[in-house]
């Protein structure tokens, strides 16, 4: 038998696996072909107005938009922040944008390096999540937004149909920031 041909099915495993390795898997390596650039002139302007509300730095941050349904979140260069159209059309408000945004910038803040695997990885995600949380109710958005974002996510992956590779590490990877994030989101006493 030969290859399968490429269908419908077969885009939309991709589009997960790629998934698990941009938002839950990491933000970091590029995944080849490099998806172009996607010229949004007053998507970018109001990403660039939230990411300078979010990190007083950033007029020493870059942002860029690559043009995929993918939805692709990652650092590259330790200055630029990549986001994919297919994430903007997932998170689709200012607050679920913000914490994407202030998610990456987590990252970045917190200094972490590439992880290795997924066990290096899962405590770096879980440190991104917490430092967005704070960062976004010190600018007096609800960081709830980022849990919503992340149920819809999980339940796209949990929809997946055949379940792609490493499926059930990236739910498990999923429920681990979920809970966290909703421990994190208690009302304080
Ligand atoms: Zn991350």
């Amino acid at each position: 038998m030969g290859p399968a041909p490429l269908g419908p099915r077969s885009s939309a495993v991709k589009a997960l696996q790629l998934l698990l390795l941009a938002l839950l898997a990491g933000c970091s390596a590029g995944t080849p072909p490099r998806p172009a650039r996607w010229q949004d002139a007053p998507t970018l302007d109001a990403l660039q107005a939230l990411l300078c509300r979010l990190d007083p730095e950033c007029r020493w941050l870059r942002l860029r938009l690559l043009d995929t349904d993918r939805p692709l979140a990652e650092i590259r260069y330790r200055f630029e922040i990549v986001l994919s159209r297919g994430m903007l059309e997932r998170a689709a408000t200012t607050a679920e944008r913000a914490f994407v945004l202030a998610h990456e910038l987590g990252h970045l803040r917190l200094a972490h390096a590439p992880p290795r695997n997924a066990d290096e990885r899962l405590p770096l995600e879980l440190a991104a999540d917490a430092w967005a949380v704070e960062r976004l109710r010190a600018e007096g958005i609800d960081p709830a937004a980022g849990l919503g974002l992340l149920e819809r996510l999980a339940a796209e992956l949990e929809r997946a149909e055949p379940p792609p590779a490493g499926h059930a590490s990236a739910l498990a990877e999923y429920a681990r920031r979920r809970a966290a994030l909703a421990r994190q989101l208690e009302p304080r006493p």
